[in-house]
């Protein structure tokens, strides 16, 4: 059983591709076969990887061009985690696709015709609800929305909730939420305390492994690793693997 997984939020820097990059590696770690797609333009989990962005196999030739996902599949530092990298041009798809006929299902298709392989794929979304997150979430089984503890955490999460409807009504008809992940956490901050409280009195499928603020884990995508392979003993990093733990358990769960 393979399980595609989108992480987004169109509010930006809230810890969407740390969430995917170092789930991906947790998740790699404990022996699954995990393939990262970054579809976000900015390459974050790209270069994040040590993978080089201005290479021409990008997920852009995928979408615009109908190159087969696998030929642009790439390995990365993390045994059993592979990436599909994004690159700057892909800005550009969300208007070169206008025209495309099914132009919200092309990442699905591509994602289809190499599950097999792969125990879970996790996508990286952009911070927009754009055409390349409508690809995302079509392309997906379940969405994992990371929640930034600060002030208006919540802000916005109705229209993601909104278009993740409309991607279910329309062309995703079994997308389901996975669950929020609270994301750069200070247990020390009153604010971070009562943000957690509240985003879970509204949305009880927020995961119970809480990821808190490190700098350990801010500094790993400068040396191109996942935080397992620069701090594995940091705090961040024993959150990502509990994270990975209660995701795997959780999916066990959706199977059976
Ligand atoms: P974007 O919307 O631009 O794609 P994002 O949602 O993917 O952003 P990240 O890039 O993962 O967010 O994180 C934003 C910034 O916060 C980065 O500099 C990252 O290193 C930092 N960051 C993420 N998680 C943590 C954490 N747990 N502790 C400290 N810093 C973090
Ligand atoms: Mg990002």
């Amino acid at each position: 059983m393979s399980v595609v997984l989108a992480v987004a939020n169109q509010k930006g820097g809230v810890g969407k591709t740390t969430t995917a990059v170092n789930l991906g590696a947790c998740l790699a770690d404990s022996g699954q076969r995990v393939l990262l797609v970054d579809v976000d333009p900015q390459a974050n989990a790209t270069t994040g990887l040590g993978i080089d962005a201005s290479n021409a196999n990008s997920v852009y030739e995928v979408l615009v061009n109908g190159v087969a996902l696998e030929e642009i599949v790439v390995e990365t530092a993390q045994s059993g985690l592979w990436l599909a990298p994004s690159s700057n041009d892909l800005a550009g798809a969300e208007v070169e696709l206008v025209p495309v006929a099914k132009r919200e299902s092309r990442l699905q298709d591509a994602v289809r015709s190499v599950k097999s392989r792969y125990d879970i794929v996790i996508i990286d979304a952009p911070p927009s609800l754009g055409l390349l997150t409508v690809n995302a979430l079509t392309a997906a089984d379940a969405v994992i929305v990371p929640v930034q503890c600060e002030y208006l955490a919540l802000e916005g999460l109705g229209r993601l909730l909104h278009t993740i409807d409309l991607v279910r009504r329309n062309l995703n008809p079994a997308l389901r939420i996975q669950g929020l992940v609270l994301t750069m956490y200070d247990a020390r901050t009153n604010l971070c305390r009562q943000v957690a409280e509240e985003v879970r009195s509204h949305f009880p499928n927020t995961f119970e492994t809480v990821i808190p603020r490190s700098v350990r884990i801010s500094e790993a995508p400068s040396y191109g690793l996942p935080i397992l392979a620069y701090d594995r003993s940091c705090r961040a990093g024993k959150a990502y693997q509990a994270l990975a733990g209660e995701l795997l358990s959780a999916l066990q769960k959706v199977s059976a």
